[in-house]
């Protein structure tokens, strides 16, 4: 295979949050760095590594931040509510913004329609159609005032403050912004890193915090909108998941984190409210169920995903879901089971940023327990075993049926209860 044909994504998150005067919630910043195919990423690598004192990451980093590190140096702040609601209509705006000294890019005819469509397709897909961003206003090209330089010489969150307020500034004779829920902003170069954040301003008499996205010519020129996607994804309120490894940018399995245009994990789903109570099961403690799970990506009804609660623990949940190859999984490495680990405690401190985060959700480890063949997926005959003794075993997979994402796992799941993390080892 192609090393790295799929473009590897990467990297660091900076959460922070300006305190606006007179607002009753803070805005907030996320930042997300990809790169890309025609990115030397192992150099890029070794950069990273030889330059900071950090501890390892596991994330690549692309070169400019290695160039111009965007340090955020605000007390961190937790995101309580989201800025977009992630059900009913929340109209967006594609707002394309020059810099004054680069050129604007050549695009094929109805390149953002055909954006602002396949956007609404993913979400709708993802939400179960629950969530939808409506008919999408898109503007001309806009230039900025300064160049690519003069932006990249103020410190990040002044440049993205004043891109903000400059882009929504010229298009505000074009735009009634009294029905937009959302603002993407497209860049036509880069400052580094793409964000999601909140800016507050009064647009046609509506004084509020808006949700924004800040994107890169990469983020969404050249990388099939994949960061384009996540970036909206920190609006609707979700956060990043980690990989096995302890990456928050290497979970395959979900559009926040390693980003590849795929749905989102079931845990993001029952948060947002997209999963309802038929599609969550429980198994609580003292008890084995077996359940027949439908594919997470499906649209048809279904037991979604599995949750098990682990008392005594420092992991507070364990998730189940299924996940078949289609729809907008089409990029995911393989029809199984996945399972995740959830602590609600989970404090990362982010190597570059130094900022901390919560982030719960972890990609579960393989234990030495388990009975599992050693790759990414659990598939059908294998069983995780958890250090607390929970069992989740695959019996089935059945993928053959005829329809799009139609496809079953069952799976048993036995939650040993309390008594079983008792500090005495019997053997
Ligand atoms: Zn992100």
């Amino acid at each position: 295979m192609y090393k790295l044909a799929v473009w590897t994504f990467l990297l660091l998150i900076l959460m922070a949050s300006l305190q606006g005067a007179g607002a009753q919630s803070a805005e907030w910043l996320s930042a997300d760095i990809g790169f890309f195919p025609d990115s030397n990423v192992e150099q890029i690598q070794a950069i990273y590594l030889a330059d900071s004192t950090a501890e390892a990451i596991d994330a690549e980093v692309s070169a400019d931040i290695v160039a111009h590190p965007q340090r955020i140096t605000n007390d961190r702040t937790t995101q309580s509510t989201p800025p977009v609601r992630a059900t009913g209509l929340n109209n967006l705006l594609i707002l394309p913004c020059a810099f004054a000294d680069q050129p604007i890019p050549t695009l094929r005819d109805n390149y953002f329609s055909d954006m602002r469509d396949e956007l609404r397709l993913y979400w709708r897909e993802l939400s179960y159609d629950q969530l939808d961003i409506g008919e999408s206003e898109i503007t001309n090209w806009y230039t900025l005032p300064l160049t690519l330089e003069a932006y990249q010489q103020m410190d990040i969150t002044s440049a993205l403050t004043l891109i903000f307020e400059q882009c929504t500034a010229a298009a505000d004779l074009e735009v009634d912004f009294s029905d937009i829920a959302m603002i993407n902003i497209l860049l036509n170069e880069s400052l580094g890193a793409s964000w999601a954040g909140q800016r507050q301003a009064n647009l046609d008499g509506t004084f509020k915090l808006w949700p924004i996205t800040w994107n890169m010519d990469w983020a969404w020129e050249r990388s099939g909108r994949y960061t384009l996607k996540h970036e909206m994804g920190h609006l609707f309120g979700m956060s990043h998941s980690m990989g096995k490894n302890g990456s928050e940018y290497g979970n395959s399995w979900d559009t926040m984190s390693h980003s590849l245009s795929q749905h989102t994990i079931g845990y993001n789903k029952m948060q947002l409210g997209w999963l309802d109570s038929a599609e969550i099961a429980q198994v609580n403690s003292g008890t084995t169920q077996t359940y027949t799970l439908s594919a997470l990506a499906s649209p048809v009804a279904g037991v979604k995903l599995l949750t098990v609660p682990v008392v005594g623990s420092e992991t507070d949940l364990f998730t189940v879901e299924f996940r078949q190859i289609g729809g907008y999984d089409k990029m995911i490495i393989g029809t199984s089971i996945v399972i995740h680990e959830i602590d609600y405690e989970r404090e990362i401190i982010n190597p570059i940023s130094h900022t901390p985060q919560i982030i719960p959700v972890q990609l579960s480890q393989f234990t030495q327990e388990s009975i599992h063949n050693g790759d990414s997926l659990w598939e059908a005959g294998e069983t995780f075993i958890s250090p607390e003794g929970v069992q989740i075993h695959i019996s089935a997979i059945d993928t053959d049926c005829a329809d799009l994402l139609c496809g079953t796992a069952t799976v048993t799941v036995t939650n040993p209860g309390y008594t079983t993390f008792l500090p005495t080892v019997r053997r």
